[in-house]
């Protein structure tokens, strides 16, 4: 570390999700009041969400503000930058970013730098899928997936084609993993808790699909657990795609 007398060693955090905020969190508590090091975390949103309750937030069975905090409430010690990482000079330790109204470029200097920047989900090996599919990662894809399976509901309450019903009432969800196992059974319920309102549809019409590349669905869970979630999605009425692994996807197809 830098004398105090010199200007501050300079710590700057990419990425305000779990990673980055505790990163912060945790640094800027060890060092509690001192100057000698500067704290700044950098990201394109000024909250924090919390991902594992996005499907209940999609479900309705909690608001989206039950979700989400303020950056700097979390991390008060810490500086706080909004702006979207461009790119990094590792030469001259500094991150290109654009910010404000303007969509300005500023470099921001570095001593350290810590990655937290996340992942993207990744379509390009799967024609059609991003075309067609909807994602499940931030608040908007919540609210966006929500809308979707009320408008399918409404759509399939008035469409006498059966065919086109059962589209219209046929929901595939990608990936056993944490959020695909939690968003099928959220959105199993969320169906389960509206159909009383749909008089023209009935419940056997309603067709739940988990597509899993593996044999066991949340493999990062013991052996048990992940069976019991497995039993309670049959019991809800969700079919199993196991060993399955998405190619392909158009309007009606997957
Ligand atoms: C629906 C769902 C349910 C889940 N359930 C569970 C669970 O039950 N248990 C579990 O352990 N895990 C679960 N996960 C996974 C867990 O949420 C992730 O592993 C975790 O959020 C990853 O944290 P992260 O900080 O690495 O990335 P992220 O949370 O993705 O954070 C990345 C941050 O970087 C910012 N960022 C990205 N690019 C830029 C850029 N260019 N410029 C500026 N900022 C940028 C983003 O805005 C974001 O703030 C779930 C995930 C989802 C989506």
């Amino acid at each position: 570390m830098k004398d105090s007398v010199e200007a501050p060693t300079r710590v700057v955090i990419l990425g305000g999700g779990f990673a980055g905020v505790y990163t912060a969190k945790h640094l800027t508590d060890q060092l509690g009041r001192r100057a000698d090091v500067q704290v700044e975390l950098l990201s394109e949103e000024n909250y924090f969400v919390f991902q594992p309750l996005l499907p209940e937030v999609a479900a309705g069975g909690i608001a989206a503000t039950h979700v989400v905090n303020p950056i700097r409430e979390l991390v008060p010690r810490a500086r706080f930058r909004c702006c979207s990482v461009v790119s990094i000079d590792f030469e001259r330790k500094c991150v290109q970013v654009s910010q404000g109204a303007g969509l300005e470029l500023v470099e921001v200097p570095y001593d350290h730098l810590v990655f937290c920047l996340g992942k993207v989900t990744h379509f390009a090996s799967m024609p059609g899928v991003a075309e067609h599919a909807l994602a499940m990662k931030d608040l908007a894809d919540a609210f966006r997936l929500r809308n979707h399976v009320v408008r399918c509901l409404e759509l399939a309450d008035i469409e006498t084609d059966p065919e086109l019903k059962q589209a219209l009432l046929t929901f595939v969800v990608a990936g056993g993993g944490f959020s695909g196992v939690e968003t099928i059974g959220e959105l199993a319920e969320l169906v389960s808790r509206s159909l009383k309102y749909f008089s023209r549809i009935d419940p056997k019409e309603i067709r739940f699909k988990l597509i899993h590349a593996q044999e066991r669905i949340l493999p990062e869970m013991p052996e048990p657990l992940s069976l019991a979630a497995r039993q309670i999605l049959e019991r809800r009425g969700v079919e199993m795609l196991l060993g399955a692994r998405v190619r392909a996807a158009s309007p009606s197809e997957v």
